[in-house]
């Protein structure tokens, strides 16, 4: 598997306050990893250094470019997609208008296909096609916001806890989703996620972080069996 993304050193400002205290990271192409960490910890702004969200020092590489100072732009055109936390979604738009809006960097013929192919994927969104995203359910928002995430093509989804306030069974079919849909597209994914049981059975690795830096990494089988990392984010 080759790299597709790798931060070395990464440090993250808000104003003069660093968040990030050098973070190295990297993803293959392809590969789920999962971001644990306890509120605060940084993974929010792990994935915002990664889209050039926030100021960030240290190195951050897309396939061998580097992307730090880049603008936000740039790193979308250069394959990067999120989906942020609280879905996202441009809420006064309707379904099928977030869905196009999410296509706006392409400029090939195959995005009315590509919006086909979502409303197979996610038949609900194709029955509220005409409705504003603002009135969907938390769940149909979610659905949305993968959707219109990945309708930019991107080869690396950032995910920034996909299943807050879903019920189980809702999260459950969404993870299936995404794993089998970006298992097909060869996406690879960053998942910052609470629900780490869930996270760690989609993901082939994992990194915990502390107050800023990388406690844990590993593969994820080895994480789940990890005393720490089971004591405070499996609960057993
Ligand atoms: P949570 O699980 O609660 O979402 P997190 O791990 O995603 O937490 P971050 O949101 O990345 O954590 O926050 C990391 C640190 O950066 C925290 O100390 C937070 O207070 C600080 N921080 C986050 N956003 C800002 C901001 N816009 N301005 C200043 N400080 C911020």
């Amino acid at each position: 598997m080759s790299t597709l993304l790798e931060l070395k050193d990464v440090r993250a400002y808000y104003g003069a306050v660093e968040c990030l205290h050098g973070v190295d990271l990297t993803v293959g192409d392809g590969e789920v990893v999962v971001v644990l960490g306890a509120n605060g910890a940084g993974k929010t702004t792990l994935l915002r250094s990664i889209c050039q969200l926030v100021r960030t020092e240290g190195s951050i590489t897309l396939r061998g470019e580097e992307i730090g100072g880049r603008g936000t732009y740039d790193v979308v055109r250069g394959g990067v997609s999120m989906v942020p936390q609280g879905r996202g979604t441009l809420v006064d738009l309707s379904v099928d208008d977030n869905l196009r809006a999410g296509g706006f960097i392409r400029r090939d013929k195959e995005v009315g296909a590509d919006v086909r192919y979502w409303y197979e994927v996610f038949p609900r969104l194709a029955r509220r096609r005409s409705t504003s995203a603002g009135s969907l359910s938390g769940g149909e928002q979610q659905m949305l916001a993968i959707a219109r995430a990945l309708m930019s093509r991107p080869s690396l989804l950032l995910l920034d806890e996909p299943s807050l306030g879903l019920a189980p069974i809702v999260v459950r079919q969404l993870f299936d989703v995404l794993a089998r849909v970006c298992a097909e597209r060869e996406v690879a994914m960053v998942v910052v996620e609470q629900n780490a049981a869930l996270a760690l059975g989609m993901a082939q690795r994992g990194y915990v972080l502390e107050a800023g830096t990388v406690a844990v990494t590993g593969p994820a089988e080895r994480l789940r069996d990890d005393e720490s990392v089971r004591r405070a984010y499996l609960g057993y």
